[in-house]
């Protein structure tokens, strides 16, 4: 059955847009940090610095302290440019112009993928610390923006995917289940921070999945303390840390024996009472976001783009009631690959698999448009509950209002006959968000109530609530 939205098509105006509140259920902790914040925790942390020379220029420099010695970026200035791939340049104040990452930082002969997941590691510093978040007050200086952006957009529900281990890199000098401890209190008063702005704030554990993570132990043995940590969370701040998480490059799960090997670690989490959400679906192909819903307990996948491969996965996640969770600017900008079989009608996508068996006719294209990208189909023609979420804000992606901007056509330069996301589409989206959200039944209510206020003035019907 379609969708009432496929009836009615209400155009969304910016105002509508800015008005809506917003529930974005799906946001790395690290990907909020934008370049200018990664530029100043770098300076604050002397990983770089900026010196003024005798003809009154400014340059930049490494130091006087070193990221980890391991880091793929190798330095610290490595992970910026200026917009376009240029060159930093400096103002007459010593200040960056056109300040943006450098995904090309681990250098040539990788994908997108794995520069930006490296960005992203050398600013966040777990993996090879120290990186560019270093304390507790570092910590609650990145969160501190992402409520001020939360506020100015009106998105009034978050969930924010951060890895745990990060308590051990803010608080070395502690024993870590002390550090981690004291961590779940930092997250507590984020929390209440973000909730005294009208912005319910949750938390889930998001480790990598992948052997990049540096941690030592094969996949199974390392993920089973992951739930382990979860139950930590909740006797120290009860509701702050709701989920488990993972994430990481596809191809290197793969070889690290995922998903099958976080079964246990999912299951686990699972009984305790968390929610449970995997990435999957926006690497290798469908084969593998197959397994992931088959195996492991999930409500809901991030990404899911690939589902759009095969019948059999779109019917997975209609039976399994499964939310898909879709970021497609950021897909966009990494250009994430969909499989696709040349036919009669052009080309259509596929399955790459076939019994068990690479099939030769199936290609890997990379979703380079807007217009291309699954999300629409899917929600259209097959009525798959998708909640629209912005995954990594300020690293890769954009904000939700600006995504929900592009995605109604403004900026955009739709082709003629392309129907942009209409009102009644942005309220099913977030009715889905909120009904798959990990947050108590009242904080749902309340934010269903809001919701509703919102399609009354603009006298918009969905026939779903939560
Ligand atoms: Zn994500």
């Amino acid at each position: 059955m379609k969708s009432q939205s496929a009836q009615i098509r209400t155009p969304l105006t910016e105002t509508m847009i800015d008005e809506c509140p917003a529930i974005d259920i799906h946001v790395h902790a690290q990907g909020t940090i934008s370049p200018q914040t990664a530029w100043e925790l770098g300076l604050c942390n002397k990983l770089i610095t900026v010196s003024q020379q005798a003809d009154g220029t400014w340059q930049l420099q490494d130091g006087p302290l070193h990221i980890g010695k391991g880091d793929p970026a190798k330095r610290y200035s490595n992970i910026f440019c200026s917009r376009g791939g240029f060159e930093i340049s400096l103002d007459e104040n010593g200040a960056p112009i056109d300040l943006a990452y450098n995904y090309n930082c681990v250098g040539d002969g990788h994908d997108k993928f794995t520069g930006f997941d490296a960005v992203m590691a050398t600013v966040q510093g777990h993996r090879h610390p120290p990186g560019g978040l270093q304390t507790e007050e570092d910590y609650r200086f990145i969160m501190e923006r992402y409520l001020q952006s939360c506020v100015r957009q009106n998105v009034r529900y978050t969930e924010a995917l951060q890895n745990i281990h990060i308590a051990h890199v803010l608080r070395p000098d502690l024993p870590p289940k002390e550090a981690r401890a004291q961590f779940f209190r930092l997250c507590r008063d984020i929390v209440k921070q973000f909730a005294q702005q009208n912005v319910h704030l949750r938390f889930h554990h998001c480790p990598n999945k992948t052997s990049k993570s540096n941690l030592p132990g094969a996949l199974a043995e390392r993920s089973l303390e992951w739930p382990e940590w979860l139950k930590e969370a909740n006797s120290i701040a009860p509701n702050v840390f709701v989920a488990l998480n993972s994430a990481g490059h596809e191809e290197q799960e793969r070889l690290d024996g995922g998903p099958f090997a976080m079964k246990k670690a999912y299951e686990n989490a699972k009984n305790a009472g968390f929610g449970c959400e995997a990435h999957a679906g926006e690497g290798i192909g469908v084969e593998h976001m197959l397994d992931t819903m088959q195996c492991l307990p999930v409500t809901r996948i991030a990404h899911g783009v690939q589902v759009i491969e095969s019948q059999a996965a779109i019917n997975e996640v209609l039976g399994r009631g499964i939310t898909l969770i879709m970021m497609p600017y950021i897909n966009v900008t990494l250009g994430a690959p969909l499989h696709v079989k040349e036919t009669t009608q052009g080309e259509i996508p596929h399955a790459k698999m076939q019994d068990g068996m690479r099939d030769p006719s199936v290609h890997t294209k990379h979703i380079l448009d807007l217009t291309k990208h699954p999300i629409f189909t899917l929600m259209r023609d097959h009525s798959v509950p998708i909640a629209l979420a912005t995954d990594n804000p300020e690293m890769g992606g954009m904000t939700y209002k600006e995504q929900v901007k592009l995605l109604a056509g403004f900026g955009s330069n739709f082709p003629s006959g392309f129907l942009p996301l209409s009102a009644e589409e942005l309220a099913l989206c977030n009715m889905h968000a909120l009904k798959a959200a990990f947050c108590s039944r009242g904080v749902k209510e309340e934010l269903a109530q809001a919701l509703l206020s919102w399609m009354t003035k603009y006298n918009i019907k969905i026939g779903l609530s939560i």
